[in-house]
């Protein structure tokens, strides 16, 4: 049995197309999705399987990728002209819908290259204004080096709090020394620079730190369940140095920082979510359509009907969320609340359509590869890739715990 979802050389029809109005968005936004999407379809497609199948090592970071997402100009999108970018009416939904597209063919390489380079790298750097802004953001536009964006650690994570974070700063003449180890650090085996929270006092600060210096050591690529294109590392700092200039914004205002950048990750996380959850859910109807059991496709039985009618409209849902979150961003108003559901959405409506998708297509689903028939199918690897996003940029009880606060206030959830 063989169907084009198993040939990463075509692709399946687009369900959103046909099930999805982009009516409310903005013609810009509109453009640089037929942008990105004609670019992930050039790109991306071809070497789907490769980049989400192949296991990590140090030498796996895809600099070809990276470069080619750069030539296109796709770092331009969230930023103003001042600093290289396109100077967007809407930069936050013209990312997130960036980030949508490269995720259908592998959310790893959305996650890595635009959600941890352009969104809270590049984020981070842009609210920071002043010279680093000015200095850095250029070269991220024209991807002239990886960064990485710090916060985790061995011991704290979720709890950013001041008590938490064992990475410190302590004063030295022009500067700061930096010491501690920062875990799971996507891009860090091939980052040139590192934006990292660390404590000052008693207060947190952001700084942006040379991953060349002496005195920064980066272990061997984590071996994790998927997304096996968005390397992660631990990096360990000893007596760095970091000069004022690097310090991002002000001393002690570092989780503001951290925490704003993080709401615009969660709603990237929500996109990813929907643009790896919409090429399972196309792979899966697909084959569903021409496979038969007892004579009839698998599609005719009314089961799997409603079963894909609801994720499709799980799917809009998520999509709707992270769209409107982005606007609202970009209007000037307060989007932490529906970054929350968008992330929440997202990331739990691509691991449903991942289990649904794999058991509709049964062990066409379940297989990377078939070695009789050379076939290559995608269902397992976005099975593999979209559980994380319950987890990271904030785990999905914390987002619920936001959502909850606004719903019964502090008093009540702490
Ligand atoms: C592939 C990958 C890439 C990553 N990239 C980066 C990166 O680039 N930079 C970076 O700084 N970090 C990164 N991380 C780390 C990631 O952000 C953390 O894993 C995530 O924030 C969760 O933290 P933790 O794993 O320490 O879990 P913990 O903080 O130990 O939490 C474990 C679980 O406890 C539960 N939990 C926690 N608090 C509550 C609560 N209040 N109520 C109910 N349940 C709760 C949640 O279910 C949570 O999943 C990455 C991780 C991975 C796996």
């Amino acid at each position: 049995m063989t169907s084009s979802a198993a040939d990463p050389g075509t692709a399946p029809r687009r369900l959103s197309d046909t099930l999805y109005s982009d009516m409310l968005l903005p013609p810009e936004t509109i453009e640089i999705r037929n942008e990105a999407r004609a670019f992930a379809d050039r790109v991306l497609r071809p070497i789907a399987h490769e980049l989400n199948c192949t296991p990590e090592r140090a030498d796996a970071f895809r600099f070809d990728v990276f470069k080619a997402i750069a030539d296109a100009g796709l770092y331009e999108i969230p930023y103003g002209k001042d600093v290289g970018g396109r100077g967007l009416t809407y930069p936050t939904l013209g990312t997130l819908v960036v980030t949508e597209e490269l995720a259908y063919y592998s959310p790893g390489i959305a996650s890595a290259m635009y959600d941890a380079q352009a969104i809270l790298v590049g984020g981070t750097l842009n609210s920071a204004g002043g010279t680093l802004r000015r200095e850095f953001l250029p070269r991220i536009v024209r991807g002239e080096f990886v960064a990485s964006f710090a916060t985790s650690e061995p011991e704290a994570s979720t709890d950013l709090s001041p008590a938490a974070i064992r990475t410190v700063a302590t004063r030295a003449q022009g500067g700061w020394t930096l010491n501690g180890v920062k875990r799971w650090i996507t891009n860090s085996p091939a980052a040139e620079f590192v934006v990292l929270l660390c404590r000052t006092g008693d207060q947190l600060s952001m700084m942006l730190a040379n991953m060349r210096d002496p005195g920064v050591k980066v272990s061997a690529p984590d071996l994790k369940m998927g997304n096996h294109p968005q390397l992660t590392a631990d990096i360990t700092f000893t007596n760095v140095f970091v000069p004022d200039e690097h310090v991002v914004g002000a001393v002690g205002g570092g989780l503001r920082v951290a925490l704003s950048s993080l709401m615009l990750g969660r709603m990237g996380i929500g996109a990813v979510g929907v643009g790896m959850g919409q090429r399972a859910m196309d792979v899966a109807t697909d084959y569903i359509q021409h496979r038969k059991v007892y004579g009839r496709p698998i599609a005719s039985f009314q089961h799997w009907q409603f079963r894909f009618a609801e994720l499709a409209t799980e799917l809009e849902t998520a999509r709707s969320l992270y769209l409107k979150g982005a606007y609202v961003q970009d209007r000037g108003g307060d989007a932490s609340i529906l970054a929350s559901m968008a992330k929440v959405k997202g990331s739990e409506t691509a691991v449903d359509i991942a289990r649904q998708a794999i058991q509709a297509c049964g062990a066409y689903g379940f297989a990377r590869h078939i070695s009789g028939s050379n076939e290559k199918w995608p269902l397992e690897a976005i099975y593999r890739d979209a559980k994380i996003g319950e987890i990271y940029e904030g785990a999905n009880e914390i987002q619920k715990w936001i959502v909850a606060r606004q719903i019964f206030g502090r008093t009540i959830t702490g």
